[in-house]
């Protein structure tokens, strides 16, 4: 095997921008940012031709929804990423910074209620590209699922967000029937007709909307969309589900507000090296809810992002 010679200095700086050693080489992985997963024929022909041209030919696709080159020598990557860029693409996400956001096709799925593609580009522009220069305790992922089927693992995330659609019961519509379809479409079994009305049970409902539209005498003929938004989810070698935040938010921006205090919460609040699991198992749920649904955070952005912290983060990949 030819001896290495790549610093291990250089190495951290290329990994940085997005490009990962191939263990016991002088070659790199580069990791192509999609966005969300999706990308244009004529950026998928951009990159295979990348991969043969500066790479050996392989290209893997990784669990975040992200592209990866291999083999690309050190002194090619600069070369690497002018070609990419002509079809808008970049590398990235790593270290301990917001990472590369994954959404799953709520946008064309029939379960979907919300527009995830749309979604989780907005959050790439506000959060991934609007953050990547602010240093943070650890890495902090964050996804989009269209619906409560979680299909993306949203509350595996350090945040997630799963689209909600509300739905709203008109009782003097309801006749109590024997047979009662919307009893029939729950799938959690959280319809049911209890002397002779029909009941939700709201602490088993997920907001699944599956039942709207299934009543013939109308008695559930509209939902109120919304956005429900889980915390201190992670996966890998210590597992934590999230847990729900109280409030199912009905307003994209206030949704999109909320996303932005928790990134400046574990910012300022988060010790380096822990994920935010840990910081809210720290802070306690309750304290950690309170700050998000209030405005405090975002009064202090400015603040909080000028502060000297997490010069060196915790993530190693
Ligand atoms: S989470 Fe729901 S909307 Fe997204 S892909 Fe799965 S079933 Fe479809
Ligand atoms: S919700 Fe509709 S189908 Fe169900 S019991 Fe009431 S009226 Fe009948
Ligand atoms: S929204 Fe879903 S879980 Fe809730 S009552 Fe309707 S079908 Fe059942």
């Amino acid at each position: 095997m030819a001896a290495l010679t790549v610093s291990a200095e250089d190495e951290k700086r290329v990994k940085a921008m997005g490009f990962l050693n191939n263990k016991g080489t002088d070659n790199f992985s580069g990791r192509i940012i999609t966005v969300n997963g999706k990308i244009t024929a004529a950026q998928q022909r951009c990159i295979a031709e990348a991969a043969e041209k500066f790479g050996n030919g392989i290209v893997t696709f990784t669990t975040r929804l992200t592209v990866e080159v291999q083999g690309i020598p050190y002194d090619k990557i600069e070369e690497f990423q002018a070609f990419i860029a002509k079809e808008g693409l970049v590398t990235g996400g790593t270290g301990s910074l917001v990472r590369p956001v994954v959404a799953c096709k709520g946008t064309t799925c029939q379960y979907g209620l919300l527009d995830s593609f749309g979604l989780s580009e907005e959050i790439h522009k506000r959060f991934y590209e609007g953050y990547h220069t602010v240093k943070l305790p650890h890495k902090f992922k964050i996804a989009v699922g269209g619906c409560p089927n979680n299909c993306v693992k949203p509350d595996l995330n350090d945040l997630g967000i799963i689209g909600q659609r509300i739905p709203e019961f008109d009782e003097d519509s309801c006749n109590g029937c024997k047979k009662c379809t919307v009893e029939a479409a729950c799938p959690l079994k959280a319809a049911r007709v209890v002397d002779g009305i029909l009941e939700i049970d709201k602490s088993i409902c997920n907001n699944c909307g599956r039942c709207i539209g299934k009543c013939r005498f109308d008695a559930i003929e509209d939902g109120v969309y919304g956005y429900k938004i889980y915390i201190g989810g992670r996966w890998g070698k210590k597992i934590a589900h999230g847990r729900a935040l109280s409030k199912v938010f009905t307003s994209k921006e206030e949704a999109l507000d909320v996303i932005e205090k928790a990134i400046l919460l574990f910012r300022e609040q988060g010790e380096t090296g822990e994920r935010f699991a840990r910081t809210i198992e720290r802070l306690g749920f309750e304290n950690v809810e309170k700050q998000l649904l209030s405005n405090d955070l975002l009064e202090r952005k400015q603040e909080i992002l000028d502060a000297k912290l997490h010069l060196v983060g915790g993530a190693t990949c």
